[in-house]
């Protein structure tokens, strides 16, 4: 896009893992004239904003929707429901985790970081142990992030309820889903997350700029009693004029719009359909990286995202030099390592409006940057993708038969 690059024809891959792609149909739906958000039309695209973003949360509890960034959701869920000085368990699944825990701190909590080397999702072993030897209950919260988009590790939540449990510790927990929410099956209610945390612009599809927090019933009897200050995110205003689907200040109007559209989206192709394409489009990544002989950055292979891939270049080569060669010749944008794993890494995102020709374009991208960019290598990502995708595909075609 810079005035000196000229046009690039058609689409540009957009394979960071959020902002992921905007599709026509959500586009189209926000390309419309702003409505008075106090008059009779808003009050119903409010609640199907409302009533939908419950369905994709699978929650019967209250859904908040804020006009910002990721980023305003986890200060609201921080500061709703916590007091200064609080104690609370976070853990370093990476630089998200990080993000998460400065915020705490800005805001006096007492953060107990259990630390990792980025490379591994939550071991909720450790947090059942550091629950069980609180015999004061001291600890008032337990923050993870569910899909940790600096590394592609996934947590189990619903081993962290269980941790919670074992040590029959009444902890809020708290849980980061901005780039897990529409991409990888999440359940708020069967798993009793207190405070979920939400984003728009990853596997909802939507551009950036709204932000949500889904809020159990303890939550907000926390919130009821608790110090932080909190005001443009204050839930009690939100939840008691959402009732008749308006906001307290001005809503994000047209990206509502796109929202309502998205849930639409989400629920024709119906939510396990959707998990199960991300699986399926990552499956043929991660085949793509084993078969070009580099190392992904999650170990663990069951806790390997199904929204991203983070993948290491050998020592000795700057992987954000390979990701502008890409960028340079094929119009490609990926992930850039963050924090810890800057210029280690290079992270491919198959999130959101996503299908296996896109997938297979982008995989392709990759292996002719790495040849370019001389990466030592094997050739056959994309062979070892294609093998998977029809194979699965054709399991697909048997089981419609
Ligand atoms: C993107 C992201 C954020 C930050 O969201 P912003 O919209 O950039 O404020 C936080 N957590 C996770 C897991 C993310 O992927």
């Amino acid at each position: 896009m810079g005035s000196n690059r000229g046009r690039k024809a058609g689409r540009h891959f957009l394979q960071i893992p959020g902002p992921s792609p905007v599709p026509d149909r959500i586009l189209r739906a926000m390309d419309t004239p702003v409505i008075d958000h106090r008059g009779p039309e808003f009050k119903e695209l409010g609640l199907r904003c409302l009533d939908g973003m419950k369905r994709i949360f699978k929650t019967k509890d209250h859904v908040v929707i804020y006009p910002s960034s990721g980023t305003g959701a986890w200060e609201a869920a921080l500061s709703n429901a916590l007091s200064p000085g609080d104690r609370v368990i976070m853990y370093e699944t990476g630089q998200f985790a990080v993000l998460w825990r400065a915020i705490a701190e800005r805001f006096g909590l007492t953060v107990d970081f259990i630390a990792s080397d980025w490379r591994s999702a939550v071991d909720p072993k450790v947090i059942e142990e550091k629950l069980a030897a609180d015999k004061a209950h001291e600890i008032k919260a337990v923050c993870i992030v569910h899909n940790e988009t600096s590394t592609g590790a996934t947590s189990a939540v619903a081993e962290v309820r269980a941790a919670l449990d074992a040590a029959r510790h009444p902890a809020l927990l708290l849980v980061d889903t901005i780039s897990s929410l529409g991409s990888i099956d999440y359940r708020h209610d069967e798993w009793r997350v207190d405070v979920t945390v939400g984003g728009s612009q990853k596997g909802l599809m939507l551009p950036p700029g709204l932000s949500f927090n889904a809020i159990s019933a303890k939550a907000l009897a926390a919130s009821k009693t608790s110090k932080l200050p909190r005001s443009f995110f204050s839930w009690a205003e939100m939840i008691d004029i959402n009732q008749s689907g308006y906001f307290p200040y001005t809503p994000a109007t047209n990206l509502l719009y796109g929202l309502a559209e998205a849930i639409d989206m989400l629920e024709e192709e119906g939510l396990d359909n959707v998990f199960r394409r991300h699986y399926r489009l990552a499956e043929a990544v991660r085949r793509a990286v084993s078969a070009w002989n580099l190392e992904i950055l999650c170990r663990d292979a069951a806790r390997r995202s199904d929204v991203l891939t983070g993948v290491f270049v050998p020592d000795g080569i700057d992987a954000d030099k390979v990701r502008t060669l890409i960028l340079d010749h094929f119009d490609m944008s990926l992930g850039t390592g963050l924090g810890k794993v800057k210029g280690k890494v290079f992270r491919i995102g198959h999130l959101g409006d996503t299908n296996a020709l896109t997938i297979l374009g982008a995989i392709a991208g990759v292996e002719m940057g790495l040849a370019l960019a001389g990466v030592p290598h094997q050739k056959g990502g994309v062979d070892a993708a294609m093998d998977w995708l029809m194979q699965d595909q054709s399991a697909g075609v048997k089981a419609a038969a």
